[in-house]
């Protein structure tokens, strides 16, 4: 017998009725004879108005206590869905992470998943009934309920996927499949049959909301069949999304894959910090202790004796990392701290980068043509990141897709 997790994204859940039609969809692949996980997510705009609550509260909050607060979005939904579908005759019963057990790590607020225990989910599959599983939440080492980070009911679905070898991952939010860029953004997206894992693992990671990154990572670990398509419109005319793969099953290659933006992002500068061996230990120690990401780094050459550093980080975690680095002033030796939450990230992604030059330098032309300042540059082997001001965000993915030939004809 098929076993299938379907995962629905919060607008796919965002009220009564989308709740409705959800469940008809789980009852769809309950009587082709499938046996059926689901994993859902909070309502839409519930998780945002969560976080507002506890930033309203204090900003430097307890991670424990957030969690305790996030996690209560998908419980809702994950009750809701299961009476959804009994009511249509289907037998269902709601999972909270704690119940499964899904055990994470004690990264309170981003943690990782380490085990799902799901011998007992299973055999009440078996048996016939839907298990309506809770996204973005599991039980840490500290018996404390923790959550994965934003987007993270997508890494939840992957993971139950791989825990309990099921044939197939189906991903059902709001865009009919992973496009060259965000469809809401770019009219002219072109939507991708296939994409390599590790494209869309790059794309994730630059900001690509689609699919959280660590759900990507997980799919091309475990060997998951993952498929992202749409709950909305009448199942039986739906597209058939698109299909995570390895890259040598993708024979059409471009150059570039797709463009992500991010508009999550902070900039950092600390002036005059001592050109010195041990410096950057010295920044970055204490915030990676603190849990904090950092992404692009550039430092200036010195003058002086000093030099000046610039780093990125996501927009919320900037009040911790002034308060760690306030902290730290002395020991680092730094004149001033600035910080800009007008920055925006562009990135372009593509595994043709491996074999073709250029690909940056189509970008810096690209922007410089709109006069658009490139503040901080990043690369990797099969991506080229720039910060820029937030306000020409949209018009600089639009440039850049038209640039890199991927408008739709
Ligand atoms: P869900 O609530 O279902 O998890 P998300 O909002 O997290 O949905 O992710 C879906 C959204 O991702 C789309 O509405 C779209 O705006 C955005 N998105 C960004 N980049 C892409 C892309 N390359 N392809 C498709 N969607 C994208
Ligand atoms: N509800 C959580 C969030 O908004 C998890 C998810 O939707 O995947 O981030
Ligand atoms: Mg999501």
């Amino acid at each position: 017998m098929p076993r299938i997790v379907m995962k629905f994204g919060g607008t796919s859940v965002a009220d009564l009725d989308r709740i409705r039609h959800v469940a008809a969809r789980v009852k769809r692949q309950v009587d082709a004879g499938d046996q059926v996980a689901v994993v859902v997510s909070a309502m839409a705009g519930a998780t945002n108005q969560l976080v507002a609550w506890c930033q309203a509260l204090s900003p430097l909050h307890d991670a424990r206590e957030y969690d305790a607060v996030l996690a209560t979005g998908e419980q809702v939904t994950t009750g809701l869905l299961a009476i959804a579908l009994q009511a249509i005759g289907v037998e269902a019963r709601s999972w909270a992470g704690w119940q499964i057990p899904l055990r994470t790590d004690d990264s309170h607020g981003a943690a990782r998943i380490l085990a799902i225990e799901a011998a007992d989910l299973v055999s009440r599959m078996q048996s016939g009934q839907v298990a309506v599983v809770a996204g973005f939440q599991g039980l840490a080492p500290d018996n404390r309920i923790a959550t994965l980070g934003r987007g993270g009911s997508d890494t939840s679905a992957v993971a139950l996927a791989a825990a309990i070898a099921a044939d197939r991952c189906d991903i059902y939010t709001d865009v009919d499949g992973v496009y060259t860029t965000d469809p809401r953004m770019v009219p002219r997206a072109r939507r991708l049959e296939k994409i390599a894992y590790e494209e869309m693992l790059e794309l994730a990671s630059v900001g690509a909301k689609v699919l959280q990154t660590r759900s990507v990572e997980l799919a091309m670990k475990s060997r998951v069949r993952v498929r992202v398509l749409s709950s909305f419109g009448d199942p039986d005319n739906n597209s058939q999304g698109t299909l995570l793969v390895d890259e040598d099953e993708i024979v059409e290659k471009e150059i570039v894959t797709g463009i992500a933006y991010s508009r999550d992002e902070a900039k950092v500068t600390l002036r005059h910090v001592p050109d010195r061996p041990g410096i950057a230990t010295a920044v970055f120690g204490p915030l990676s202790a603190a849990h904090v990401n950092v992404d692009m780094i550039v430092q200036n050459i010195s003058a002086e004796g000093t030099t000046d550093m610039t780093f990125t980080i996501g927009r919320a975690d900037l009040p911790r990392v002034i308060d760690c680095l306030e902290r730290e002033r002395d020991k680092i030796g730094f004149s001033t701290l600035l910080t800009d939450r007008d920055v925006a990230k562009i990135s372009v992604v593509g595994v043709g980068m491996r074999s073709h030059a250029g690909i940056a330098n189509t970008m810096f032309r690209t922007l410089a043509e709109k006069s658009i300042n490139i503040q901080v540059i990043s690369t990797s082997e099969i991506k080229v990141s720039v910060l820029i001001a937030q306000d020409y965000t949209e018009l600089a993915v639009r440039a850049l897709h038209t640039a890199y030939g991927l408008d739709a004809a």
